[in-house]
């Protein structure tokens, strides 16, 4: 039996006379409580079966299938969390269990007994009469009479209860509705995609330059898959943000497809989770942990902007969604679809092997040019002085308001100023819980740590030499950045767009609608506004600050800093208007400024590769983190020293640490980071297992391993 328990393997239960099937959900006790749980398999046989509790029921007609029970084990032995951990995903929404409550309804009886007619009594009739069966509000709104009368009705037996089934959850998508006409080049990749579809596990990655036609093209699997009668999953790094997405799906489906997003309410949940697991839902759309509903009859998953670094998930089940999503495709032997501009080294790198097939778009559609990319060296013209934009892009900025179209400022820095600091003794206002800047975000009036919330107004004295207030802001953020445009255009419309002003599917597509309908002219935004969107008047991106990210000496700094740029550098010149992109930074000689202005990306691609190799980093050598953290840093440390000193010492893994991980203290807790990295032949899953079970932490310690972490 699992239990879906962030700590729990597999249970044992003795099962009664009810016979029960692996993968039956059942209610079984736990202490002095009843948990919802799946029947995995037979005990080993072990445990003595006289002490086992009984099964309490089985919970429902619902089943969760072999190959979701086989993924559940997969992901569970490859990032080494507990299974009930992973089965927690699979099992997100609980009270989809329950029982679903019958819809009754009233309709005339075929023979009616004799009754008191009275004219309330002949309007109900009547409207039965003409009405499909109706519950007994609705019938008595219909005939305008108090719902006694329809009571009374029943009792008379004139009206019948029956039962209806109920509505579907979903519209099926239309197949038929008009699609675009694909380019030659576009219609290769979509044969390619749907001759997959007919041969069991592939993966296939589409690399394609914004606006060329990616999302035309993995459609037309999409169809062939819902031809198939298979069920569809599209992940999609930020779900909560893709008005425009679901827009286009529409058009080409004409209905909105299911959705899977953390901002979903409880009753959406319940109804997407049955609709998924009865195979009524034959689309979903969804973030990462949509991987794990309980799909009836998956039969191909698609990635879309598979390099970002939203789907992987870092605490919890540490899991890449776009690695699980291929596992999955594999358990289920259906073939899975990558899609990216700027695709992950990772993912070209098993393109290279063999492993992956590719589908090339190197052309816009429509004769579209990809805006020129320009970087503008800051050494020789800085800004002025409390000044963010330079004199370049301030002229670009001029001639893109005069023609009356429109320019976007993006900086990734939400708030007014990273750092705000006395000016009497230069102390740093800090997060008392985290090793973090405190950000000031004027708009709120207020002092917020980006990492747990904590928040303050600006203090009336100095914390550190309690003088007089006499704070300075250090440094940009895109409020920042804002004042300083409404200073330079007085006459634009200026509106800023981070997780801030614009969270909630709502108020995202909101903006996305300014936008596009130019109510506004000039957009400040961070990393949410480099998404995906399409705004044909946008000619003009400035990118503030385009070496942040650059420095940490993180391994995949280059990789993300070009993917991200080149993103946000596609949002402009999206139509027939060509686009210009301008990126301020002190040092254009760097190889990634270097390959976004020449556009050779895959000889970028290949140094960074390169480089990966050398430092035997993933792809070419496997790397997993440990992170330990505690409230206590005195126990951490020592627990540090300890797991230490019982490291594995093999040929082939080397360990590094401990050190103070990249936070070195989060919501209060103190982290120290153990990497662990190893030639690809090497079992790292069984050697972290090993070691883990040599040195187990004391309680108040929390070990999360990390395999593949994203940054190193
Ligand atoms: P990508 O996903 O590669 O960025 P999209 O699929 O979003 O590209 O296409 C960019 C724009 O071009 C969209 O507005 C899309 O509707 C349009 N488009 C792409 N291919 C075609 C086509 N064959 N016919 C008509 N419009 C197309
Ligand atoms: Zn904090």
């Amino acid at each position: 039996m699992m239990l879906p328990l962030p700590l729990g393997g597999a249970y044992d239960y003795a099962v009664g006379d009810e016979a029960l099937r692996p993968g039956d959900f059942v209610e079984v006790p736990l202490g002095n409580r009843l948990v919802a749980g799946v029947v995995w398999g037979a005990g080993d046989g072990r445990v003595d079966m006289a002490k086992l509790r009984p099964v309490a029921h089985r919970l429902s007609a619902r089943h969760l299938p072999e190959v979701s029970r086989r993924f559940v084990d997969w992901v569970a032995a490859y990032t080494l969390a507990p299974p009930g951990a992973v089965l927690k995903m699979a099992m997100s929404v609980p009270s989809a269990l329950e029982p679903v409550p019958p819809i009754l309804a009233l309709r005339l009886a075929a023979a009616p007994p004799a009754f008191k007619d009275t004219a309330a009594r002949r309007k109900v009739m009547e409207a039965a009469g003409r009405l499909p069966p109706l519950s007994a509000a609705d019938l008595a709104r219909e005939a305008g009479v108090g719902p006694a009368v329809v009571k009374g009705l029943v009792e008379a037996g004139v009206l019948d209860v029956v039962e209806l089934p109920p509505p579907p959850a979903f519209a099926p998508p239309d197949l038929q509705a008009p699609r675009a006409e694909l380019s030659p080049g576009q219609q290769d990749g979509a044969d390619t995609l749907v001759a997959a579809l007919g041969g069991g596990f592939s993966v296939q990655l589409i690399d394609g330059v914004t606006g060329s036609g990616k999302t035309e093209v993995y459609f037309e699997a999409v169809a062939e898959a819902l031809a198939r009668g298979k069920q569809v999953l599209v992940l999609l790094p930020e779900i909560a943000l893709s008005a425009q997405w679901l827009d286009r799906f529409r058009r080409r489906f004409g209905v909105r497809p299911a959705m899977w997003h953390s901002d979903l309410g409880d009753a959406t949940r319940r109804k997407t989770w049955r609709a998924v697991a009865s195979g009524e839902a034959a689309i979903v759309v969804g973030a990462r942990s949509g991987l794990f509903l309980p799909f009836h009859n998956l039969g191909l998953i698609v990635v879309d902007e598979e390099h970002d670094p939203a789907f992987k998930q870092e605490d919890h089940v540490c899991y890449h969604a776009r690695d699980m999503a291929v596992v999955r495709a594999r358990l289920g032997g259906f073939p899975v679809v990558l899609a990216s501009a700027t695709p992950s080294l990772e993912s070209l790198a098993n393109v290279q092997a063999g492993r992956y097939g590719l589908i090339h778009l190197p052309d816009r559609h429509a004769g579209a040019v990809l805006p020129d990319i320009v970087p503008v060296d800051l050494r020789r013209y800085p800004p002025p002085r409390g000044r963010w934009l330079s004199p370049q892009l301030v002229a670009a900025l001029e001639e893109v308001m005069a023609a009356g179209e429109q320019a976007m400022l993006y900086l990734n820095r939400r708030g007014y100023a990273p750092l705000t600091l006395c000016r009497t003794c230069g102390h740093r206002l800090q997060c008392p819980h985290c090793t973090a800047w405190l950000v000031e975000h004027r708009s709120a009036g207020r002092l917020i740590c980006h990492h747990c919330g904590h928040h303050i107004r600006l203090p009336p004295k100095c914390p550190e030499c309690e003088a007089e207030a006499n704070f300075a802001a250090c440094g940009p953020g895109v409020e920042r950045v804002a004042e300083e445009a409404a200073l330079l255009f007085p006459n634009a419309r200026i509106a800023v767009m981070t997780s801030d002003t614009c969270s909630g599917p709502h108020a995202a597509a909101e903006f996305v609608r300014r936008v596009s309908d130019h109510e506004i002219d000039l957009l400040v935004g961070t990393q949410i506004v480099a998404k995906g969107y399409h705004f044909p008047m946008l000619t003009l991106v400035g990118v503030v600050d385009a070496d942040l990210g650059l420095d940490g000496g993180d391994l995949r700094a280059g990789e993300r800093t070009h993917q991200l740029l080149s993103q946000v550098a596609g949002r402009a010149g999206r139509a027939e208007r060509p686009g210009r992109v301008l990126l301020q930074t002190y040092q254009p000689d760097h190889p990634v400024m270097r390959a976004l202005r020449s556009g050779e990306r895959d000889a970028f691609i290949a140094r960074e590769a390169e480089a990966r190799r050398d430092a035997g980093m993933p792809p070419y050598g496997r790397l997993a983190a440990l992170i330990l953290s505690g409230a206590d840093v005195g126990i951490v440390e020592s627990y540090a020293r300890t797991l230490a000193k019982a490291a594995p010492r093999t040929e082939g893994v080397q360990v590094l640490g401990p050190a103070p991980a990249p936070m070195a203290l989060l919501r209060g807790r103190h982290r120290r980071r153990f990497l662990v990295q190893s030639a690809r032949s090497v079992n790292l899953q069984a050697l972290l297992r090993d070691w883990l079970a040599r040195a187990a932490p004391p309680k108040s310690v929390r070990v999360q391993v990390d395999v593949d972490p994203y940054s190193f």
